[in-house]
C-alpha cells in the first residue's frame, strides 16, 4: 500500500479536537495553531501582548473558530509533519456535524476538564468516535484549576466510557501548584519557565515524582506488552524496552483502540502544547495507518476500496459547505485517493452530476493558500463547485460511478 509517492503520507495527520462546551477546545485549538503557525516563529514572539493580539485578530476574522479544515505543521524530531484540524463541533446539537467531521480525520484528541472530569458531551463524541473506528488519545486539560485531578479524569475514563486510560504524562502538582508535566515513557520532566509557555526546561524527574513514575511506567509497558508481541517477549524475559520500542507499541495499541494515551497540562496556564503536538505525532495514525475508505458501485451490491495513494482513481468527500464573502461558496473536502486538480473537472457521483473545480486552497491559521492540487490524505477547500452539497462524493470524470460511504444529511450553507 505504502507506494514510493505515497510516503509523504507517513508524515500527515488528519485530527480533530473534541471536547464538552467550555473544557478548553478552542484555547487548545489556538494554542496549537500558535506553535504551529507558519509566519509566527516562536522564538520571535515572546511578548504576552504580541501573542494575544494575534489570538485576539484570529478570533475577530474567524479562522481559527469557523474553518472546517486548518493545515498546520509541526517539526517533531527534526522531521516536519503536515497536521490537518478538523473541527469538530462541541455543543450537542450538532451532533450531525460531529458524526460528519468524523468521518473525515483519522484520529482524535478528546479535551476533558480535569476539574469536571468526563461531562455529557464528552461521552456522546466518545461514542461517535467508537462507531466510527476513530483511534484517540486524551488530553486532561486545566491541571491548574482549583479542583483539578488527573485521577478524576482516569477514573471516569475507566467508569463513564468503559476504556482502560494508558497515563503517558503525569502532573507535576496540581490546582495553584500545577508547575509541569512529567512524560512517563522517557522519565524526564517538562516544566514551563515563562507564563507563554514557549520555553520548557528538560530535566530529571523529582526525587518526589520517582516512584510514581516508575509504577507507572511499569503498568504502561505492561498494557504495551499487550498490543505487541516483540515487547511481549522481552516483557517476559525481564528486558527493559527502548523507548522507541515503547512508543512504536503504544502507537499500535492506540490506532487499534486497544490503548487510549491520556496526557495533561493546561492550554491556558502555561499555554504549552507542545508535548500535546508531540503525542499526535507519535501516537495517531497517519491516513496510511487506517482502513481505506469504501465506495458502493451504483446500483450494485459492488464495492470497491480506496487506499490512500495520490496515483490511485479519484475519491473525495464533500464534508462541509460554506458560503464565504469574499470568494463565495467554499466546498471543503477531504482526498482519499487519487489527485485533485484546479481547473479540472470531476463528477459529483451523489448529484449525477459533471462539475468544473475552480481554484483550490488550503486553510492555514492565518492564511489562505492557493494550490494546484490536493493529493490523496490532504484536506483544503474548492471554490467553483456549484452544485456539491454536503456528504457528496466527487470522482474523476468518467470513472465507474461510485458513492463513498457517508452520512447523507441536508445541511444550510453556513455565512462566514
Ligand atoms: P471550549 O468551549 O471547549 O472551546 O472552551 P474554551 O477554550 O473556550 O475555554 C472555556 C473557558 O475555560 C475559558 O474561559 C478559558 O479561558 C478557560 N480555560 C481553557 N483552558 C484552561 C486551562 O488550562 N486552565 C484554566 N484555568 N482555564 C482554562
Amino acid at each position: 500500500m505504502t507506494t514510493k509517492t505515497s510516503s509523504y503520507l507517513t508524515h500527515f495527520r488528519n485530527i480533530g479536537i473534541a471536547a464538552h462546551i467550555d473544557a478548553g477546545k478552542t484555547t487548545t485549538t489556538e494554542r496549537i495553531l500558535y506553535y504551529t503557525g507558519r509566519t509566527h516563529n516562536i522564538g520571535e514572539v515572546h511578548d504576552g501582548a504580541a501573542t494575544m493580539d494575534w489570538m485576539e485578530q484570529e478570533r475577530e476574522r474567524g479562522i481559527t473558530i469557523t474553518a472546517a479544515a486548518t493545515t498546520a505543521k509541526w517539526t517533531r524530531s527534526g522531521q516536519e509533519y503536515v497536521v490537518n484540524i478538523i473541527d469538530t463541533p462541541g455543543h450537542v446539537d450538532f451532533t450531525i456535524e460531529v458524526e460528519r467531521s468524523m468521518r473525515v480525520l483519522d484520529g482524535a484528541v478528546a479535551v476533558f476538564d480535569s476539574s469536571q472530569g468526563v461531562e455529557p458531551q464528552s461521552e456522546t463524541v466518545w461514542r461517535q468516535a467508537d462507531r466510527y473506528g476513530v483511534p484517540r488519545i486524551a488530553f486532561s486539560n486545566k491541571m491548574d484549576k482549583t479542583g483539578a485531578s488527573f485521577e478524576l479524569v482516569l477514573n471516569d475514563i475507566r467508569e463513564r466510557l468503559g476504556a482502560i486510560p494508558a497515563p503517558i504524562q503525569y502532573p507535576m502538582g496540581q490546582e495553584n501548584e500545577f508547575k509541569g508535566i512529567i512524560d512517563i515513557v522517557r522519565q524526564r520532566a517538562y516544566t514551563y519557565t515563562n507564563d507563554l509557555g514557549t520555553d520548557i526546561e528538560e530535566h530529571d524527574v523529582p526525587a518526589e515524582f520517582a516512584d510514581k513514575v516508575t509504577e507507572m511506567r511499569a503498568a504502561l509497558i505492561e498494557a504495551a506488552a499487550e498490543v505487541d508481541e516483540d515487547l511481549m517477549l522481552k516483557y517476559l524475559e525481564g528486558e527493559e524496552p527502548t523507548i522507541e520500542e515503547l512508543i512504536k507499541a503504544i502507537r499500535k495499541g492506540t490506532i487499534e483502540k486497544r490503548i487510549f494515551p491520556v496526557l495533561c497540562g493546561s492550554a491556558l496556564k502555561n499555554k504549552g502544547v507542545q508535548l500535546l503536538l508531540d503525542a499526535v505525532v507519535d501516537y495517531l495514525p497517519s491516513p496510511l495507518e487506517v482502513p481505506a475508505i469504501r465506495g458502493h458501485l451504483e446500483d450494485s451490491e459492488e464495492t470497491r476500496d480506496y487506499p490512500a495513494d495520490p496515483d490511485g482513481k479519484l475519491a473525495a468527500l464533500a464534508f462541509k459547505i460554506m458560503a464565504d464573502p469574499y470568494v463565495g461558496r467554499l466546498t471543503f473536502v477531504r482526498i482519499y485517493s487519487g489527485t485533485l486538480q484546479s481547473g479540472s473537472y470531476v463528477y459529483n457521483a451523489s448529484k449525477g452530476k459533471r462539475e468544473r473545480v475552480g481554484r483550490l486552497l488550503k486553510m492555514h491559521a492565518n492564511s489562505r493558500e492557493d494550490v494546484t492540487e490536493l493529493k490523496a490524505g490532504e484536506l483544503g477547500a474548492v471554490i467553483g463547485l456549484k452544485d456539491a452539497g454536503t456528504g457528496n462524493t466527487l470522482i474523476g470524470d468518467g470513472d465507474e460511478k461510485v458513492l463513498l460511504e457517508s452520512i447523507d444529511v441536508p445541511e444550510p450553507v453556513i455565512k462566514l
